[in-house]
């Protein structure tokens, strides 16, 4: 039983994993890279996880009003960030996207894209996307589309 306890835990290190790679070796600003690796780990105060913390009492998008505001809602399928997604140069269509959770997602986007601009560029959309969403809810400030997509192409050239 103890050989077995092992196994398990060698699995189970991250070192391993070439996610935690491309997180690091992206050359977005650390702010950036911090906030990636918490949506990774489902631990950014999106209206669901605030729920689970009963925090909040209301699941909802605040954004769109149609569906409870998750990690992969907000900053993958909520209409305005779909759009950037689809807009952005990294050209991402995430009305296919299936997978729940952020993690089984990256894990699929690995197979096609191994580039770290390609990443870098990922993690800081999903940063812009998670700023506007902020701004919105914060301040009723709005951010467009445009400039979310312009700010997180600045940050890479930086
Ligand atoms: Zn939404």
């Amino acid at each position: 039983m103890k050989a077995r306890k092992k196994d398990v835990t060698s699995c189970s290190t991250n070192k391993a994993l070439p996610i935690w790679e491309k997180i690091w070796k992206a050359k977005s600003a650390p702010k950036i890279l911090t906030f990636g690796w918490k949506a990774l780990h489902d631990s950014i105060p999106v209206q669901a996880n605030l729920i689970k913390r009963q925090l909040c009492a209301e699941g909802r998008c605040q954004m769109c009003g149609e569906e409870e505001e998750t990690v992969m809602h907000a900053l993958v399928k909520c209409p305005d960030a779909a759009m950037i997604w689809r807009t952005s140069p990294l050209r991402v269509d995430t009305s296919v996207v299936v997978e729940r959770k952020l993690m089984e997602w990256c894990l699929v986007l690995q197979k096609d894209y191994k580039e770290d601009l390609w990443w870098s560029l990922f993690w800081n959309f999903f940063w812009g996307i998670w700023l506007k969403r902020n701004a919105w809810i914060f301040n009723q400030r709005k951010i467009t589309i445009m400039e979310v997509i312009n700010n997180a192409a600045k940050f890479v050239s930086e």
